[in-house]
This record gives C-alpha cells, structure tokens and sequence, in this order.
C-alpha cells in the first residue's frame, strides 16, 4: 500500500488497488494505521507520479472496480474514472506476484488459469515428476511460517522420490499423550481458569510516535503483566481423555464442571443430539466427543470441547479416573523421519 507524507493541506492517506477485505494486512495492523490518521483509500491504482518544476506534487489513479467469482475471488478489474491525489512524499510498499517466465512451457509442468503452475497440495510435486515447488511460489502469498511447512513436505516428497518410494506415502502425524496428575487434586500445569479480558498493547503516545519516525510504537508488557497474560492459557494441549468402561455414571463429573460441557444422554443424530446437551452446543465447526456406549446404561458422555476451560475438576472429581487430564504432544513427521523409516524398513544383511 503506497503511504504520502502529508502535505500542508490533506492528512497522510495510504493506497490500495483492492477493496479493504483483500488487503495482506490484518485487520488489526490497517486499525493502527488508521490510529496514526492514515485515511485508507481503497480501489485506486497507482498509473503515474505527477511533478511540477522537477518536485512531487502527488500520484494520478485509475478508480477501480472488481468483479468476482462465486467464491469471492478478483476475476477482473475495470478503470472507471481516474484521481489525482496530491503528496510532498510518496513511500511505495509493494507486493509482488508471482510470474513464471522463466520456465519453458513444454517442460511439462501444467499452468493453470492465473499462470502459476499446477501443484499438488500434499506432495508439491508439480505436474513434471520430479519438479517441487513450495512456500509463496506454491501457492500464492502466505507467510513465513507456511513457507516453512511447504519446504518440510516438499523434502519429504524429495526424499521419497530419489529413494524411488511413492512420493504419496508418508508418515502419518503422531499424537503422544501422558497423565498430569500428581496427586488427588494436584496437576502438573496450572488448572486455574482466569476470566481476565485479552490485555490490549501499550502504544508510544500518537505525539511521541510523530516526533521520533525510527522508535518502537508497541511498548510490550512489564514482567507482572506477562504473568498474569499467561495466566489466560487455557492449555489446549492437556487434554481431557476419557475411559468409557470406567464410568459408573454418578454424575460427579457432570455436576462439578464450571462450563456445563459434558453431558451423559441416549446416543442419536448429531443435529439432534447438539440440542439435548446441558447447554446446547451450537459451534457446528466444533465437533462434539461422543464416548463409547457407558457399561450400566449404554447411554454415552458427551463433550462439548467448544466450552471447556481445561480446570482438570472433572477428573479430580471422578471417583473412578474414568476422566483424566493427558498432556498431548504432536509429533509431525520430518524427511529424517522418513530416512529412519524408510531405513528400518529395508531387509538387513549380513
Ligand atoms: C511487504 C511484505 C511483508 C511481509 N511480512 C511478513 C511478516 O511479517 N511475517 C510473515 O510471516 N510473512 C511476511 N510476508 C510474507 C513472507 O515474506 C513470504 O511468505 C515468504 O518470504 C515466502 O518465502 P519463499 O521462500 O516462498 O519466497 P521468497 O522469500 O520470496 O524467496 C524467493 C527467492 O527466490 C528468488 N528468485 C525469484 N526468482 C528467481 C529465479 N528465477 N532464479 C533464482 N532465484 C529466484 C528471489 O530473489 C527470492 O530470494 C511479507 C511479505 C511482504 C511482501
Ligand atoms: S476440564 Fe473442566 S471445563 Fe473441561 S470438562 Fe472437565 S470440568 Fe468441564
Ligand atoms: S465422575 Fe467419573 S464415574 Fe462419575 S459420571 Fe463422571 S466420568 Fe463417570
């Protein structure tokens, strides 16, 4: 997004050809621009810079509007008048798109309909075997941490592929998990449920921020407000893991829970059953955990995991440990998981 200085006359405004919902920015990083004054113009792309006597005077623009697809995809822009908007300075903060003209087209590799070569999302093998491609040249602009991922499964494929192995058979991910209980109500995490609100960043006042271009605007937090900021963990990886053939279906478990998320009912349609929860579970994208059929009534516990705030109570009040807290520890295979794998597999000699 191109940012101008402000000029004698206007605020600082900053440019963007796509509407606000296509920005790469979050959200919460076009708010903090828009705290700093910078009025966001959307739908103008940039065609020249305008000088007078050998200075900027500011940039002509092409307004823009976009058609899309039903899946709400840019399929076409269209120039439907132009703007001029005058700036002392102009700072160019480009994105770039990805273009392939380097690779000949009769290599095989198959280009799709944006021109960007056809790859397989869980090998990166493109069309031409052999031929991997990862991170933004993939799959269009992500982020770092994706690139990251793409080059781990594509060495994988690399691996399996000099190896002669199929490319499409790869370790499965692993899950380890392992009690927290250290005694009758002592856990090996901290279980405290903290119903603190999301603390918000100290900024360097807007005046503060203005004199001095070159300083931090996030302040961080001080090492007690750290504290209690990890308090609000809700230890999504110690998990509730629970015994059917256990249970004696006293309740204890059902009556002690803070959050009302676990239920024990007759086993039915998902839609059905969602509603007969002590409270209704209504997040369709959370699944619900249905146990095995519990031996006195062959009723089932439901869980509602959407709720559940990882307090541990249950299992501390089950007089059986049909319920426990497990610590789960997720293993993603590597290509020198793979090596040792594949390795291990090959017939020994003498
Ligand atoms: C302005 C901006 C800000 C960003 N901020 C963040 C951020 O804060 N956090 C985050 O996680 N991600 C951020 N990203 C995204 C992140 O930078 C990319 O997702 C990531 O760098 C992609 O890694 P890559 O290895 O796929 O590609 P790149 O990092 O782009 O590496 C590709 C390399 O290939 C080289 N190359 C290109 N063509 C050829 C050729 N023909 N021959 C030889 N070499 C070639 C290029 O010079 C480049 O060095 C940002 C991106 C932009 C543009
Ligand atoms: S861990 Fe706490 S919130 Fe979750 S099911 Fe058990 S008692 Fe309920
Ligand atoms: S407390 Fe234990 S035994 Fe009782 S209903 Fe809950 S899981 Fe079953």
């Amino acid at each position: 997004m191109p940012r101008a200085r402000p000029t004698s006359t206007s605020a600082s405004p900053g440019w963007n050809r796509s509407p606000r919902g296509f920005f790469k920015a979050s959200e919460w990083e076009l708010e903090d621009a828009e705290e700093e004054s910078v009025a966001i113009i959307t739908n103008r792309a940039p065609r020249c810079f305008v000088t007078e006597h050998g200075r900027l005077t500011g940039m002509r623009f092409d307004k823009v509007e976009h058609e899309l697809d039903p899946s709400g995809r840019i399929t076409a822009e269209r120039v439907v008048g132009e703007e001029f908007l005058p700036a002392d300075d102009v700072i160019l903060a480009i994105g770039q798109e990805n273009a392939f003209p380097w690779i000949e087209r009769d290599l095989d590799i198959e280009f799709d309909q944006w021109d960007v070569p056809v790859i397989d999302k869980m090998t990166f093998q493109s069309r031409r075997p052999g031929v991997f491609f990862g991170g933004d040249a993939a799959f269009g602009p992500k982020n770092i941490i994706w690139a990251v991922e793409h080059g781990h499964q594509a060495a994988i494929s690399i691996h399996r592929h000099c190896h002669g192995e199929p490319i499409t058979t790869r370790l499965p991910p692993r899950i380890n998990l392992q009690s927290r209980k250290m005694g009758m109500h002592e856990w090996s995490y901290a279980n405290d449920y903290s119903p603190l609100e999301r603390r918000l960043m100290p900024h360097v006042s807007l005046k503060e921020r203005f004199k001095k271009l070159n300083i931090e605007v996030e302040l961080g937090f001080t090492a007690e407000q750290v504290e209690q900021e990890v308090q609000r963990c809700l230890n999504c990886d110690v998990q509730t893991v629970f015994v059917a053939k256990l249970c004696i279906e006293c309740d204890a478990c059902l009556d002690i829970c803070p959050v009302d998320c676990l239920t024990i009912t007759h086993n039915g349609a998902e839609a059905q059953l969602r509603t007969r929860l002590k409270a209704p579970a209504r997040n369709l994208a959370q699944p619900l955990y249905v146990s095995a059929a519990l031996p006195q009534t062959g009723r089932v516990m439901v869980k509602d995991e959407d709720l559940c705030v990882h307090c541990g109570l249950c299992a501390e009040r089950c007089p059986t440990a049909a319920w426990d807290m497990q610590k789960s520890e997720l293993h993603w295979p590597y290509a020198v998981d793979e090596a040792a794998h594949c390795a291990a597999q090959k017939p020994k000699s003498a």
